[in-house]
């Protein structure tokens, strides 16, 4: 009888022949002895060598053997081929289940390129262990090497090898550009973290340079989060990350440390809103605004009559339980233009000059160092996938770390509630008159929610001329 061999090609991490190359090479050994394949089985290495997942394929051939029991004792000869003892199992359990597995079967016969084993010789067996033994070590000995040249690098502030061009460098390699090009994009990374420091969102720094044309470093549009990932990047301010740990980069940085530690600690605040979903404000005083006669807040809209368009305006939603009075309506035009005017000349006088100190004077600010640790914790996490993908730690460390840490930030979090603390991060330039026009809705909004609690909008009864004493601001001075 024909004997039958199963053909197990699997591409581990560290590289090695393809898994094509080694199904060829099986099918070779095949044809050689004039035997006939079973089935294939391929499989390319993922994050874990541990997780069921990745072990879909093992599991199937070892399955598919304990199924065997029968023909073998009938007399039909199997055969397993396998292009390299690692290649079957890394590990010496699972090396170990596979041949108890081959052995109970009575499948005995395991085939390498160079040799082969015969399991029912204790010598043979023994040998086996041996060279899967040998290869874990090697692989052991690879995985640390790995990683203290990993080390190595980031304490010597080298730039992570390989990868794309990094938005505002030159690059290497292929993907080359101008140093204008380079210098242009820096200053685009120093513009967006101003204007994230100014209270403007990733949104509208989004919308501004999709308009303006502006693209990644591999020349694709921008995103939320790829506006995010460049901001959130050490390495614009010349550090490079390394679990965890900054390390002074060999290259220049683009924003001083502070300014992208002060960056960073917004963009990973909880608390901030994402301004992303239905929930996101059309109106500059949304939420701002108050009803004068019921007191709950008034809504904006821009009213749709017989497909014509009405003037927007603020207005009293009587809605049925709330106790709202539905009762105040007010053009926002008018409203938002008596508010504004308002802010310009408070801002003139120097008014509001506590609200743009405040970014300054922030270093005694108990909450600064729960915002720094909230951020290094994200980074921790940002990173625990990083690991897992480079097999540098384990999935079940990586879930126990993982939880570790989320705890940690939970904590954290509750910490800053308490401290009742949502940090104003707005500065206002002297200029605000001029600037204003050019400010995305998300900027003038966070300029107004730092300086107002509130706008109460009083009835003004059966009088039809918009009365301006009856707006009325709450500033927070
Ligand atoms: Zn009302």
């Amino acid at each position: 009888m024909v004997v039958r061999a199963f053909i197990w090609c699997r591409l581990s991490r560290e590289g090695g022949r393809s898994v094509d190359r080694q199904e060829q090479d099986g099918l070779r050994l095949v044809a050689q002895r004039g035997w006939e394949v079973a089935e294939v089985f391929k499989e390319w290495a993922s994050a874990s060598e541990f997780s069921k997942k990745a072990r879909k394929e093992w599991l199937r051939l070892i399955s598919m053997i304990e199924g065997l029991k029968e023909e073998i004792k009938a007399g039909q000869e199997y055969a397993v081929i396998l292009w390299m003892e690692d290649r079957s199992a890394r590990h010496v359990i699972q090396a170990w289940e596979f041949v108890k597995v081959c052995k109970s079967a009575g499948l005995t016969r395991i085939v390498l390129p160079s040799c082969e084993y015969d399991l029912t010789d204790p010598e043979d067996e023994a040998k086996f262990m041996g060279e899967v033994l040998h290869a874990q070590r090697e692989m052991a000995k690879m995985s640390k090497r790995i990683r203290r040249a990993k080390l190595e690098a980031a304490q010597n502030g080298k730039r992570h090898a390989g990868g794309s061009r990094h938005f505002g460098t030159v690059g290497v390699g292929k993907n080359v550009v101008s140093p204008a090009q380079a210098k242009r994009e820096q200053d685009l990374i120093v513009e967006a973290a101003n204007r994230i420091l100014a209270g403007d969102s990733l949104r509208g720094i989004l919308i501004d340079w999709n308009g303006r044309g502006v693209r990644t470093s591999t020349g694709k549009m921008f995103h939320n989060y790829t506006i995010r990932q460049v901001l959130l990047s050490p390495r614009i301010a010349g550090y490079r990350v390394h679990h965890g740990t900054l390390y002074p980069g060999q290259w220049e940085p683009i924003i001083p440390l502070e300014k992208w530690q002060a960056v960073r600690a917004i963009l990973t605040d909880p608390a901030r809103k994402t301004n992303l979903g239905g929930g996101t404000p059309r109106y500059l005083l949304t939420g701002l605004v108050k009803c004068g006669q019921c007191g709950r807040r008034m809504w904006g809209t821009k009213r749709v009559n017989y497909g014509k368009e009405q003037p927007a305006s603020y207005f009293c939603r009587p809605y049925p339980g709330t106790g709202s009075c539905g009762a105040v309506r007010r053009s926002m035009t008018k409203v938002d233009e008596l508010i504004t005017e308002a802010l310009f000349q408070a801002v003139e006088a120097d008014a509001l000059d506590h609200v743009s100190r405040s970014v300054h004077s922030d270093s005694n600010d108990p909450s600064r160092e729960l915002y720094e640790q909230l951020a290094h914790d994200a980074g921790l996490l940002d990173r625990l996938e990083d690991k897992v993908a480079e097999e540098l730690i384990k999935p079940t460390t990586a879930r126990r770390k993982r939880a570790e840490i989320e705890c940690r930030m939970e904590r954290t979090r509750a910490k800053l509630d308490q401290l009742g603390d949502r940090r104003v991060m707005v500065r206002i330039p002297r200029n605000l008159r001029a600037e204003w026009e050019g400010y995305s809705l998300d900027r003038r909004r966070a300029i107004l929610r730092a300086v107002l609690n509130k706008v109460v909008i009083h009835p003004q009864g059966s009088r039809y001329r918009f009365d301006p004493d009856l707006i009325v601001p709450d500033w927070k001075v």
